[in-house]
């Protein structure tokens, strides 16, 4: 019997450091799936396309969006980004636990669709430790930095029904609370092979 993986949501605000936190996660499990996304922002100097996201054109990311091939999808700061379907639907019928990082509109959308994923929310130490790494990342221009501080605000005012909260202050230390939440989320009852195989024998015997 093949248990059904599940999506591990990751958002906070730009610059809270969700991608040096995932990586280290994924460096201590390596079992676990990570969702390319797909962007029409440019390319930044050290990314590549495939790896760090899909980079389309504005036209090809809205055939997709109208074909339906997103799990969901949002505007941030200008440039659009997605969730492709199709990796997500082969990895959760394969059994594995897929981490994602979207944006809050993004997660939004998908505790509608999916509201067995779990939600987890990264939180920088402070908004002026916020602005230091958005700078020290000189990657956006000062305009571009204010409207990712201005939109970290909104984020952290917005707050959804989120099921775990991290403060990232050390990053191998928020990774070993991640890695945590999904060893124990993978030890749920619900999720368990054990509890499948009780239920079958139960429901053989007629439920006595
Ligand atoms: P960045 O441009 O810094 O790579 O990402 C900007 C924001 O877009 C981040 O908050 C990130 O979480 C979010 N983001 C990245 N991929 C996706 C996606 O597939 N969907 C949504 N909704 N947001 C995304």
């Amino acid at each position: 019997m093949q248990k059904r993986g599940f999506l591990l949501i990751l958002s906070g605000p730009s610059g809270a450091g969700k991608n040096t936190v995932l990586d280290a996660t994924r460096e201590m499990c390596p079992e676990l799936r990570y969702s390319v996304s797909a962007t029409t922002r440019p390319p930044r100097p050290t990314e590549q396309d495939g790896v760090d996201y899909h980079f389309l054109t504005e036209e090809e990311f809205k055939r997709r969006t109208e074909a339906g091939e997103f799990l969901e999808w949002a505007e941030f700061c200008d440039h659009l980004y997605g969730t492709p379907l199709g990796f997500i639907d082969d990895c959760l019928e394969q059994g594995h636990v897929i981490v994602m990082d979207i944006d809050i509109a993004g997660a939004r959308q998908v505790q509608k669709t999916m509201p067995e994923a779990i939600f987890v929310f990264l939180l920088p130490p402070s908004m002026s430790e916020l602005e230091n790494r958005l700078r020290a990342r000189s990657t956006e221009t000062d305009e571009a930095i204010k409207h990712r501080l201005n939109r970290a605000l909104e984020e952290l005012k917005a707050g959804i029904n989120y099921d775990y909260v991290i403060e990232n202050d050390i990053v191998q230390e928020s990774a070993n609370k991640l890695r945590s939440i999904i060893i124990a989320e993978r030890c749920r009852v619900r999720r368990s092979e054990y509890f499948e195989q009780l239920k079958d024998i139960v429901g053989k015997r007629g439920g006595r």
